[in-house]
């Protein structure tokens, strides 16, 4: 059973490491990770937030747009190969941040390139939140959280707050 880990935990501040041979377990792990995605209604989800090292997300955003037949994204290795000047700000959530929501100015396109679960190599141009929601997952894969995307006080913020809503379910039952 895969969970989803949260901040602090290490594992979100490691650099996940290519995936060099696609096997069955690589696919099976990405269909899981699917299955997690949509049971906590995430549009996004790296395989660092899992616990897993390796340069792995799965995206489905849900809505209208160029590339919904190949909904759910599963990206093996994907690689931001070009990013646009254009910028968007979208306010942004995460299942290992939960409760946490900010506004983050990232690129408004990029062009990613990835590996799909049979092995074939794709390269797409996307925009809007698919665009926003790729260069999320490809941080995590990096070790980078959306709250450093921040400014330093609203990371301060962010954090304080969160560290305080965690102590107060802490003890919960799970
Ligand atoms: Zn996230």
């Amino acid at each position: 059973m895969l969970k989803i880990l949260t901040a602090p935990h290490p594992l979100l501040r490691q650099k996940a490491q290519p995936v060099e041979h696609i096997t069955d377990d690589i696919r099976l792990i990405l269909d899981k990770m699917i299955d997690l995605m949509y049971q906590t209604d995430g549009i996004g989800l790296a395989a660092n937030q899992v616990g897993i090292l390796k340069r792995m997300v799965v995206i489905d955003i849900g809505a209208d747009c160029p590339y919904k037949d190949l909904y759910p994204l599963k990206m093996i290795n994907p690689s931001l190969e070009a990013i646009s000047d254009n910028t968007i700000i979208y306010e942004e959530g995460c299942l290992s941040v939960p409760g946490e929501r900010e506004k983050v100015k990232r690129s408004e396109m990029v062009s990613v390139s990835y590996t799909t679960p049979e092995g074939e190599l794709k390269k797409i141009e996307v925009s809007g939140l698919l665009a926003v929601c790729i260069q999320h997952e490809i941080d995590h894969l990096n070790g980078v959280l959306f709250v450093d995307r921040l400014s330093k006080l609203k990371q301060e913020l962010t954090w304080k707050h969160y560290e305080k809503q965690h102590k107060k379910t802490k003890g919960a039952p799970l």
